[in-house]
């Protein structure tokens, strides 16, 4: 049965009587970890009342007081870190060294964002007119929606929490109904830190009903949503609708170009990492390898046989690579896009199927797979989130670029070569929000911004680094005229001139 949780809403846990409530799993056993209520529209509107009166205190608080208590946050989760990482692991499946690196996002952006605090720069600015001068604040929005998926159950809701916190926003936060633990053991540790009540809402249940209903909910003043583009294009009408700020992280179809020239061993380390890292649940998983008709046949062979020599199986067993995908649903899709390659006659070069017989029989185990794809088919165009990479070749530099860039997404690119001006051309023709060289498609930092373009971040939006208090706060521009007397700009100052 496992723990049961509420919601957490003005400062409190609370549990509805007799509601519905979901269970979560851990996707390598089967196991049941707890159990939430499924929140509805008057939950939302408890949450966000909760959040609109905590709202003028949090905002006067000063922005370096509001970063002591984030650096105590990142204090208290750096305490936590194996307890909160073994849990990434039992709810999300990825292996335990990456749920270390979950956590370590949190305790790191935590701490960045503190930093923030004591760096809220406005401009100041000459006037044209004597006696006057103009400057820019930096302010809050108000109280704001943030929306999370499954796959970085506690560094994705960390970059948007720390972030809408130093600005002085309060918050009503849903997460994915695939990971409520996680988020529900992130916002104790909120709480902990000591956050005033109502800063921070929690509430759990359906995309349909609780994230639908945070997005339109009048009081909400700004969304940060990360997810799939069909649910973002949902929730970016929604907005545009309400009129209000959102920011959009999506999904993404990421390439690694290896050209002519790129060291073989350390592209096949950064591939092996990038493609089937969490189990290829990234969205910046590396899903196209793009290789030079040179070095190609040699890239396959590699490939092939580093990937045979991946250990699958339990995700909290410091020895294995790969766990089990996230749900029963995350196997069913990927399932389907292995027999969409088959159909279309993408040369299936290894796995391609679900795992079976012992432990295998209890999770959701997918076989490291890789396919040889013709650049016009699905597998080479859609995002699949799942451990399958696409192989495609290209006869040059131009031709890998022209194909990386052939398709709907823009989140993120690699390009493996020794050429250090085919590099800084790569840096400017990849259309991708992140570009790395001779390195994996995965590794972001907190203190550079993260987002990409096209469908992946229509909203242009970034996370992290100085950029992510843009999605939470609006520019004030002042004028203060201390002449004493009437200056009319633009008018007065054709006057002055001549005088
Ligand atoms: P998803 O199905 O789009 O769900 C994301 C969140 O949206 C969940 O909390 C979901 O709730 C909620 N939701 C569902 N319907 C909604 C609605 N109508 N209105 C408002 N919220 C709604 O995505 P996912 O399967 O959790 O995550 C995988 C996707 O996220 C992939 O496409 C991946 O590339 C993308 N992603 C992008 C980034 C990035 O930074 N660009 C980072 C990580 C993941 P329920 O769970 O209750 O359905």
């Amino acid at each position: 049965m496992g723990e049961e949780f509420g919601f957490f809403i003005a400062g409190k846990w609370t549990t509805p009587k007799g509601r519905k409530t979901f269970e979560s799993i851990n996707p390598a056993t089967g196991e049941v970890l707890a159990s939430f209520p499924q929140g509805t529209v008057q939950d939302i509107a408890a949450a966000a009342k909760a959040a609109k009166d905590a709202w003028p205190k949090w905002r006067r608080t000063p922005p370096p007081r509001r970063g002591e208590l984030l650096l105590e946050a990142s204090r208290i989760f750096r305490q936590k870190k194996e307890e909160l990482a073994r849990l990434v692991t039992r709810e999300m499946g990825k292996v335990i060294s990456e749920g270390r690196g979950d956590v370590q996002e949190a305790i790191d952006f935590f701490e960045y964002a503190s930093g923030e605090g004591r760096r809220f720069f406005g401009e100041t600015v000459p006037s044209e007119l004597p006696d006057k001068i103009c400057m820019t604040l930096r302010l809050p929005v108000g109280p704001v929606g943030l929306i999370t998926p499954w796959n970085f159950p506690i560094a994705i809701p960390s970059w948007k929490t720390g972030a809408a916190l130093i600005a002085g926003c309060t918050a009503v936060f849903k997460p994915s109904s695939l990971t409520p633990l996680c988020a529900a053991k992130f916002v104790q540790v909120l709480h902990e830190a000591g956050l005033s009540p109502g800063v921070m809402n929690f509430v759990t249940g359906s995309g349909g009903v609780v994230g639908d209903g945070i997005v339109n909910h009048p009081d909400i003043r700004a969304v940060s949503f990360t997810g799939g583009v069909d649910t973002g294009r949902h929730v970016y009408e929604a907005a545009a609708k309400k009129m209000i700020k959102v920011g959009l992280e999506l999904g993404g179809k990421n390439a690694v170009l290896a050209m002519e020239d790129a060291d073989l061993d350390l592209l096949m380390e950064g591939v092996m990492f990038g493609a089937f890292g969490t189990a290829g649940q990234r969205c910046t998983a590396t899903s196209r390898l793009i290789a030079h008709k040179a070095i190609y046949d040699d890239v396959v062979d590699r490939l092939v046989s580093r990937a045979k020599k991946l250990r699958v199986g339990n995700p909290l067993d410091e020895s294995t690579d790969m766990g089990p995908v996230a749900s029963a649903d995350q196997e069913t899709k990927i399932l389907a896009y292995i027999e969409t390659g088959r159909k279309e006659k993408d040369t299936l070069l290894l796995g391609g199927e679900k795992l079976r017989g012992g432990a295998y029989d209890r999770g959701f185990f997918l076989a490291p797979t890789i396919f040889e794809v013709d650049r016009k088919r699905r597998l080479a165009r859609e995002e699949i989130f799942g451990p399958v990479l696409s192989v495609l070749r290209a006869r040059d530099y131009e031709d890998a670029v022209a194909i990386a860039n052939d398709v709907p997404y823009g989140l993120s690119s690699s390009i493996y070569t020794s050429d250090v001006r085919r590099a800084f051309h790569a840096m400017q023709d990849l259309e991708a929000g992140i570009t790395y060289v001779n390195a994996p498609t995965i590794g972001a930092e907190v203190q550079l911004p993260f987002g990409g373009i096209k469908e992946t971040g229509p909203t242009d939006t970034r996370e992290a680094g100085t950029t992510a208090l843009e999605e939470f706060t609006y520019v004030k521009t002042v004028y203060v005229d201390y002449s004493g007397r009437l200056q009319k700009a633009q008018i007065d100052t054709e006057k002055l001139v001549r005088e």
